[in-house]
């Protein structure tokens, strides 16, 4: 999804598709408190809203710590100052007001930069909690003051009150830096323990049931209509977004039904617009353009309405075109990484991921595979504390190299890789080699080891080997590992891994045409199992059965003429009944396997069963792959809940009574444990779940998900599968699903350099113990939290070390390490922390966060206190960082001056949000997506892309906002999971003609779910466009088409994430003035 704005499109085509990663981690939050300072005199009253900007001191260009450039040459801040009373920036308990007060003016000046401050002293600790934040309720966002619709660009015109922008420099800045200090540790539960261990012996590994980090739940995706108990009809329409079926109630979000309108006495929920094509009656939502009448309730979910009893007319606080711009970030960091990014200088933050950029592995490993949310971590806790910045890690240690070298595979010989006697990290470019290179020294715990005679060699003057650029252990941040047998389970090297198939067969599969559809396609797919790096095939072994209330086997022995199927039926004590012939040899029993795919479709066809056992399938996948000493995935088709009795029988249990109660949370922990334990049980033989599920109703993802979820797996979801609308984009995601890179049996092991841990960890992954990563599967899609806490002072000449090692079975049975080095500066200067932030690892690491802990504290406390760490984290910089400037000064750090609208659209989403508007298995769906994503997805998630297309322009992205919507236009909205196609009332006719083959907007058939080319230049522009958006998705997405005041324009409003989103949360705006209260508390 990245970089495609802007001009240049790159056409790849590929589907469109979305990212899923893992999830699961953190700690209790200890809020902040930031220590108070006197702050000098204000020198003017106003409320300024500033961004430090620290050009060439970010990005690519910037040296390392200790060499940065004289502050005042480089620092051209943009500033913003806003003069406004300090009055109209508070919410009065209840909903936020909006600013009412005198009017605002923005300029923007020209800051000087920063100078470090002197170090840190004592001051009193403040270990109270921030303020409550008290954040809006629900359903009671103040009205957006704006008229609804008329989608004006930002014209000034409605914007009164908004005085010219005008520049005036400040000069030299002197900071006022005393401060603070220690708030003692972490009051963290800290049940981690650093212990030395090495790798091999998975088995020896104590496991300490009740001291692994907490495990997320699973979670849900956006399109789930229909409620447990409502069967879905036969012959229901399905379209994009799955909405409502007829006589049910829309679930989240989603619409009703095209050419369905609302039920009677049904509440009106946020996207159920006019029947497309139809006029709003009366007590319909109004349409864009217009007014709602006052008094009107109607819930219009990113429309702007006023809730009853509010002011009409109010006056916007900020203007938004001065407020901090994702898309001018995006942009200046696209323009201004031009160069390569050169890994060899600890503390520099990277081109964003929004950027295409190359990478030259000097030693450190590539963002790629780490990303930071700082880049230099502060030497002490205590400074850890005040700025509570996480020392957050995104890991995703199978990435797929972008604009960089293929990592390179070292085979250490029959002894095995080189490692620290003490700590057992491996040989890396941070190791010092002593002693004329006889001896080496730990970059972690600094013990000295002797140089294995077979590996010794000299050293030259610089005390660098002299081999060593001819070893990518000693000159790369990343490379690969062969290992010998005592790296392997049992002494053994492994098998290669096995794929399963498990197809449900009930009538419901059958009926929607799901298991034609899959087995039409399923063999071709085959053809493109993964294979190691220079096969000719792949040694993937294949195996398949098919289930209903009873399993079915198939011997597929490549003598046999035609595959033999083998019955199941007792299912609570479930066996394989053969050993050979189940999983079987692509190439040898490929006819065989023809044949029973074409058997398959017939065999059912007729079925009356329509329940189906759970538990038995997995367990019968797990026991295979045990008796074949194998590990692999287990592919699962299932389109019911197990409601019948047997191993794993789920019930209902979707009480939709207690959403926004306290007891919400339990809709999202797993019932009971029997799923967790068979999760386990797959994780302990490496097989890896992917579930890809066509419900019609509730199904307990929050439960079967763990299967998923710990195991290393994903969830695929297609609600009301129609083949016809969503073929298409499922048979693309079981594609990617079987093609892309993936390792299997997987331990991933973080080592760090003495005085830093890593404590807590968060993915689709399993811990049994406090250091052990467990993955049944991993694959490059994927990305692990990691958080490290200190344990003492860290040194600013040495720097910090990270060694994330990864030891896993390849999809060749090869095993294998992969191993990531990266190394990070150390500051004692807060201000150097600020310069070395990343807002898009932040804001991924408080997603995970978020839903990690809503499981075990539920959503508003989460909530609560990411807005007071935000506030905190920002009011440290305003206290250490930023010069004297009045409290009414909104003062915001250049590397994290997007926090407050990243952390609003985190808040605002339906993965965290609590809402009556969506099913609680797409919630839980949704979850589990946010814990798996890597840092791209989750900015491309939690911020749109909306990009104008069609009828001339250019195609540049805009602002995720109503107001950058024109009626002349039509603008493509993407997040990775949900496409839009919006089409302004006043868009060129012809360009209709042209990209939809009809003559008028009105006669779109928005039920497609996509877009077909047609072989004129505005359609194969825009198809263009929307591959190149869609490239790098890891899930396909259905295209819908929105027309403006179309029925189901609300549901695409929701996705406008800087505006209020009724029900939602706030805008922006309102956002960014609520942040600025928090921190203004906590600055007096
Ligand atoms: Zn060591």
């Amino acid at each position: 999804m990245n970089g495609v704005d802007g001009t240049g499109y790159r056409p790849p085509p590929n589907s469109m598709q979305r990212p899923p990663g893992p999830g699961g981690m953190m700690p209790p939050s200890q809020m902040g408190h930031p220590h108070q300072k006197a702050m000098p005199p204000s020198s003017h009253p106003d409320m300024v809203l500033r961004n430090d900007h620290f050009t060439g001191m970010s990005r690519a260009n910037q040296p390392p710590p200790g060499q940065y450039p004289p502050t005042s040459m480089t620092n051209q801040m943009q500033n913003m100052n806003i003069n406004a009373s300090s009055q109209g920036l508070q919410y009065h308990g209840g909903p936020p007001q909006s600013y009412s007060g005198p009017p605002i003016s923005l300029h923007a000046t020209s800051v000087p930069g920063h100078t470090p401050t002197s170090g840190y002293m004592n001051s009193q600790a403040n270990n109270s909690m921030p303020p409550g934040v008290n954040y809006p309720p629900t359903g009671n966002i103040p009205p957006n003051s704006q008229p609804m619709g008329m989608q004006n660009m930002s014209n000034p015109a409605h914007r009164p009150n908004v005085p010219p922008v005008h520049n005036s420099a400040t000069t030299s800045p002197q900071y006022p830096m005393g401060h603070s200090h220690p708030h003692g540790h972490p009051n963290q539960p800290n049940q981690y323990v650093n212990s030395p261990q090495s790798y091999p012996p998975r088995s020896n590994q104590a496991s300490m049931p009740g001291n692994q980090p907490p495990m997320s739940s699973p979670p849900g995706m956006y399109s789930q209509p229909p409620m447990p108990g409502q069967p879905p009809m036969g012959n229901q329409r399905q379209f994009s977004n799955q909405p409502p079926m007829p006589g049910q109630p829309p679930m989240s979000g989603q619409p009703p039904m095209p050419g369905q309108p609302p039920m009677p006495g049904q509440r009106p929920m946020s996207g159920q617009p006019p029947m497309p094509g139809q006029h709003a009656m009366p007590g319909q939502p109004p349409m864009p353009g217009q007014r709602p009448m006052p008094n009107q309730q109607q819930p219009y979910p990113g429309g702007q309405q006023p809730y009853p009893g509010a002011p009409m007319q109010q006056q916007r606080k900020l203007d938004p075109d001065q407020m901090p711009s994702p898309i001018q970030v995006i942009e200046d960091d696209r323009s201004k990484s031009t160069e390569p990014f050169r890994t060899d200088c600890p503390g520099a933050v990277p081109p964003l991921v929004t950027t295409d950029f190359g990478v030259e592995d000097c030693g450190s490993a590539s963002p790629s595979y780490i990303r930071c949310a700082t880049y230099s971590l502060p030497s002490t806790s205590e400074i850890a504390n005040d700025c509570r910045v996480p020392m957050a890690l995104s890991v995703q240690p199978l990435a797929k190299p972008r604009n960089e070298a293929p990592l390179s595979i070292v085979d250490p010989g029959p002894d095995g890789p080189i490692r620290c006697k003490r700590c057992k990290a491996y040989m890396c470019p941070q190791f010092k080699f002593t002693d004329g290179g006889r001896r080496f020294q730990c970059c972690m715990c600094c013990a000295i080891t002797e140089t294995p005679p077979q590996y010794f060699n000299h050293i030259d003057h610089m005390s660098q080997r002299v081999d060593k650029f001819h070893r990518p252990e000693l000159c790369r941040g990343s490379y690969e590992l062969m290992v010998t047998k005592d790296y392997c389970k049992n002494d053994k090297f492994p098998e290669a891994p096995a794929y399963i198939f498990a197809i449900d067969v009930s009538y419901n599969a059958v009926k929607s045409g799901l298991v034609n559809l899959l087995c039409e396609n399923l063999n071709a797919l085959l053809d493109d199992l993964p294979r190691e790096q220079g096969a000719e095939e792949s040694a993937i072994k294949v195996g398949f059965f098919t289930y209903d209330r009873t399993l079915h086997f198939y011997n597929l022995k490549s003598t046999l003429a035609q595959p033999q199927m083998l019955v199941v039926s007792d299912v609570s004590e479930i066996f394989v009944p053969l050993q050979d012939g189940f999983m079987v040899s692509l190439k040898e029993s490929r006819s065989v396997i023809n044949s029973l795919l074409e058997e398959i479709p017939k065999m059912f066809a007729d079925t009356r069963e329509s329940e189906i056992v759970l538990g038995p399938v997995v367990s019968c996948a797990v026991q295979a792959m045990k008796a074949a000493g194998c590990n692999g995935k287990l592919f699962l088709f299932g389109t019911t809940m197990p409601t019948i009795d047997s191993p794993g029988k789920l019930k209902n249990r979707d009480d939709r009574k207690v959403i926004g109660t306290d007891k919400e949370k339990g809709l999202f922990s797993p019932a009971g444990t029997f799923y967790t334990k068979l999760a386990k049980d797959c994780v302990e033989q490496g097989c890896c779940v992917d579930l890809f599920l066509f419900p019609n109703q509730y199904m307990d993802i929050a439960t079967i998900g763990q299967l998923s979820l710990l195991t290393g797996g994903d969830i695929y979801k297609y609600n009301y599968f129609k083949p016809e609308v969503d073929g298409h984009r499922f048979i693309s995601d079981l594609h990617h699903d079987i093609q892309r890179d993936i390792v299997f049996d997987a331990i991933m092991r973080v080592r760090t350099s003495t005085g830093i841990r890593a404590v807590n960890f968060a993915g689709a992954m399993h811990m049994t113990n406090t250091t052990d990563v467990e993955l049944a599967g991993l694959d490059c899609d994927k990305a692990i939290s990691v958080e490290l806490k200190h344990d003492d002072k860290i040194s600013e000449e040495l720097g910090a070390y990270v060694q994330v090692a990864l030891l896993y079975t390849s999809v060749g049975g090869n095993r294998r390490l992969r191993v990531h080095n990266i190394h990070l500066a150390v500051c004692t200067q807060i201000s150097d922390l600020y310069r070395s932030c990343e807002a898009d690892v932040l804001i991924n690491y408080f997603a995970k966060y978020a839903v990690m802990h809503a499981m075990q504290q539920g959503l508003q406390k989460t909530k609560d206190e990411l807005i007071a760490r935000a506030a905190t984290i920002l009011s440290a910089y305003r206290k250490h960082c930023a010069h004297p400037s009045s409290a009414g000064q909104l003062i915001l750090p250049e590397c994290l001056k997007l926090l407050p609208v990243y952390l609003n659209c985190l808040l605002k989403n339906d993965s965290v949000h609590s809402s009556q508007e969506i099913s609680t298995d797409d919630r839980s769906f949704m979850r589990q997506l946010v814990l798996g994503m890597d840092v791209a997805k989750s900015q491309l998630f939690f911020y749109p892309l909306l990009l104008p297309v069609g009828a001339g322009g250019p195609v540049k992205a805009v602002r995720c906002s109503e107001d950058r919507l024109v009626d002349d236009k039509a603008f493509l909205l993407h997040n990775g999971i949900n496409s839009f196609l919006w089409i302004g009332s006043e868009v060129d006719p012809t360009w209709i003609r042209d990209v939809f083959g009809v003559q008028s907007a009105a006669q779109i058939d928005i039920d497609t779910g996509m877009l077909r080319q047609m072989d004129n230049p505005a359609s194969q522009t825009l198809c263009n466009i929307i591959d190149g958006v869609t490239a790098k998705d890891s899930r396909s997405s259905k295209l819908v088409v929105i027309r403006q005041r179309d029925k189901l324009e609300p549901w695409f409003r929701r996705f406008l994430v800087e505006d209020k989103v009724l029900g939602a949360g706030p805008s922006y705006v309102d956002f960014l003035c609520h942040i600025h209260k928090e921190i203004r508390a906590i600055l007096s």
